[in-house]
């Protein structure tokens, strides 16, 4: 649904991500409610925050979570990735970034999602040619710093990389919010695995949480998650040894249970 660039309110809503709700209620404080409770908010404006860099492995929601903050905002919503930024305008890249947050005011108010953040940064006076990427940083942050509201632009960086990123980048006025989106415990897998099987046929007798506490659900992600729920169905849909209408059984997640791996390993 996010044509990068492309600025539209997302569809994802709060009901598409599980276990999730203390960022939820984070981002309501300092996003949703001065958007939809200016006059509760009149002459605290100071306190929230309108940049925020989530990070943690990939696949853990960092993308679902902008996309319901827009949503529930009712917010105009930009997806751009740091690379595209760099290597589609080298030389033009700050020029760029100006064009992005005019673009942004004029549809104003509006999130910027901006993935892959650390591509945008490198340690300072490492590697050859890191003024390249140091320019244009200088003027996002600039762009950033604009003001106390900002014009109502919200910007929400990620990364599965913080360590990679200039802690000039993640004071106050500009990314100031830090917010970690791990991988889930077993409550949270429960949840996702709630959230993921909304849409889908699922036998009644199936236990969500029971399959999230099972040998195999491990270090799963949100997407290893999502996979899981799609090859279960998968064998659900042409399993000759059940009657129609076929609908999920635990049988059936147990077998994917036994060959799936966690894409994120531990040294990530
Ligand atoms: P990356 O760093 O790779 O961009 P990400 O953290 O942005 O990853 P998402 O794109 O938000 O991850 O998640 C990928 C998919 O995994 C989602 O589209 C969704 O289907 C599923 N998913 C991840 N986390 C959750 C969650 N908390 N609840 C429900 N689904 C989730």
């Amino acid at each position: 649904s996010t044509r990068e660039g492309f600025s539209t309110i997302p569809s994802v809503t709060w009901e598409d991500v599980g276990g999730l709700d203390h960022i939820r209620e984070e981002f309501y404080r300092h996003v949703i409610k001065p958007l939809k409770h200016p006059e509760e908010c009149e002459g605290f404006e100071f306190c929230s925050e309108t940049g925020f860099m989530l990070y943690g492995p990939p696949g853990c929601g960092k993308t679902l979570v902008a996309e319901a903050v827009a949503n529930e905002a009712g917010v105009y919503y930009i997806h751009i990735k740091g690379p595209e930024l760099l290597s589609k305008y080298v030389g033009e890249t700050e020029k760029e970034i100006r064009k992005l947050f005019s673009r942004a005011r004029a549809c104003s108010p509006c999130l910027i999602f901006l993935d892959e953040f650390d591509a945008l940064t490198t340690k300072r006076g490492s590697g050859e040619g890191a003024w390249v990427v140091e320019r244009p940083l200088n003027q996002l942050l600039a762009e950033m710093s604009g003001g106390q509201a900002r014009d109502g632009v919200i910007v929400i960086g990620a990364t599965n990389r913080p360590k990679e990123i200039d802690p000039a980048v993640t004071r106050p006025g500009r990314f100031g919010k830090h917010i970690y989106l791990p991988l889930p415990n077993a409550v949270q897998r429960g949840l996702i695995l709630k959230s993921l099987a909304r849409k889908v046929p699922l036998d009644p007798s199936v236990d969500l949480d029971e399959i999230a506490r099972m040998e195999g659900c491990e270090n799963l992600s949100g997407a290893d998650l999502k996979y899981l729920v799609k090859e279960a169905g998968m064998l659900a849909r042409d399993d000759e040894t059940c009657s129609k209408p076929r609908r999920i059984k635990k049988i059936h997640f147990e077998d994917v249970l036994t060959r799936i791996k966690p894409s994120v390993t531990m040294q990530q």
